[in-house]
């Protein structure tokens, strides 16, 4: 152990390193600095050999940011992923928005112009049930304005069926009593009528809440009143859709959409941009002038504005028809299976021990609990995938006993080939181990 300590380079003979050296102008010394002594922490504590503290450093200065990942999990809207990959029209909308921008100027005018307003007009046209539209950060961001701005020491009346947690800590209820409004909590678990609604709603109440309950569903005996149930019951009715579908999707029949929520009366739906929409994280807010204006003025709205740079990424999202969130959606299965077959034709020319078997694919994100989406994917040992993970680009599957499936409903067809090549490179990494 000392010897293998005495043999740690010191900082500044890493420093002289001339491949760390070119990158002192470009990260700065304090920045490389640290990596050496970082990886020299890690040679200390036996993690790596001391020969290689400089290339330890350089790795990790080059890996920086975040990592591309090609989503072979057969789960369409991964959170841990992500969300919605962007489309092609997206991403150049950012790169555009990224500079000086017109977000908040009106270029004909040369006068100030309302704050994304291509965006919010984008969001109008494709939902013109809608009187009123407002764009926050994500979905909870939306169900804390509706919340602080609607029901600020009043009570939200809501289902006892539909206090959700919608994954990772992130429990509904919660979210809404820490914006100071109580929660009043009708019906059970299982099944919630409309008189239970009618009995709680009083002065005290500030709206009623429904709630899409995204990720499960409840089989048996049960059932909870429609929007359309609840929208003569004299209380705003605000509806929590999730998913962000804004029409009916026929591939996911039994999806809420905001269209069909609002027809049926209900005042104000509230939605996430980056599940089904497909597009960059945000919360939509769509409904009735009065109410939306009430949250777009509220001072809370202030901090819970969207970026340019999502902005543009929305109103691109909304004037194209095609993405890759709903190509994943509507990915059918022979083409998925042509797909396999001529990735399994590469990688055996590469050696590689790879199968085809049809799998069950999900919506994922909160979103169609129950909806199976048949699939295919390609079959390669579980001991790919570490190297698959760690990888460039790095591929995340799932694992099934002994193999690892790499499923490829989630998978862009333009990403194949880069697919096809990252397993072969897992395939000799874990060989050579
Ligand atoms: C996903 C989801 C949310 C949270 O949305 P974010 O955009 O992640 O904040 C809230 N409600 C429902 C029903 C959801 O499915």
């Amino acid at each position: 152990m000392t010897d293998q300590r005495r043999r740690i380079p010191r900082t500044d003979a890493v420093l002289a390193d001339p491949r760390l050296a070119e990158l002192t102008p470009v990260f700065g010394r304090s920045r490389v600095k640290a990596a050496v002594t970082a990886a020299q922490r890690r040679a200390r504590d036996g993690e790596i050999d001391p020969e290689l503290v400089a290339e330890t450093a350089l790795a990790s200065l080059s890996d920086a940011g975040p990592r591309r990942v090609i989503n072979a999990t057969g789960v369409v809207v991964h959170t841990n992923l992500g969300r919605a990959p962007l489309s092609g029209p997206a991403l150049e909308a950012v790169r555009v928005a990224a500079g000086s921008t017109d977000v908040e100027l009106d270029l004909v005018t040369g006068r100030r112009g309302r704050r994304g307003r291509g965006a919010l007009a984008a969001l109008a046209q494709a939902v013109p049930a809608a009187e009123a539209v407002h764009v926050v950060n994500n979905n909870a961001a939306a169900l804390v304005l509706a919340a602080t701005a609607l029901a600020y020491g009043k009570e939200i009346v809501i289902s006892r069926g539909e206090l959700v947690e919608i994954g990772a800590g992130f429990r509904l209820p919660e979210l809404l009593e820490s914006t100071g409004a109580r929660l009043r909590e009708v019906g059970t678990t299982n099944r919630t009528t409309v008189a239970d609604y009618r009995a709680a709603i009083g002065p005290v109440t500030g709206f009623v809440l429904k709630v899409h309950p995204s990720n499960y569903r409840v089989e048996g005996f049960g059932g909870t009143p429609g929007v359309g149930d609840l929208a003569g019951l004299g209380v705003p009715v605000v509806g929590d859709i999730g998913s962000g579908l804004l029409r009916p999707e026929p591939a996911l029949p039994a999806e809420p959409d905001a269209a069909t929520w609002l027809e049926q009366g209900a005042d104000l739906v509230t939605a996430s941009g980056d599940k089904l929409l497909g597009g960059p994280q945000c919360g939509l807010l769509l409904g009735r002038t009065g109410l939306v204006e009430r949250l777009r003025t509220h001072p809370l709205a202030r901090a819970l504005r969207v970026d340019k740079l999502t902005l543009a990424a929305l109103e691109a999202t909304l004037t194209h028809a095609a993405n890759p969130t709903r190509a994943a959606l509507l990915a059918d299965l022979p083409t998925l299976r042509r797909r396999a077959d001529e990735l399994l034709l590469l990688l055996h020319a590469d050696g590689v021990k790879a199968d085809a078997v049809d799998t069950v694919a999900a919506v994922g994100g909160g979103g169609a609990p129950g909806v199976e989406l048949p699939s295919v994917a390609v079959t390669v040992p579980i001991a790919l995938a570490g190297p698959l993970r760690t990888g460039t680009p790095a591929v995340v599957g799932r694992a099934a006993a002994d193999r690892y499936l790499l499923d490829l409903r989630a998978v862009a067809p333009d990403d194949d080939g880069d697919l096809a090549a990252a397993v072969a490179a897992a395939w000799e990494a874990a060989a050579c181990a």
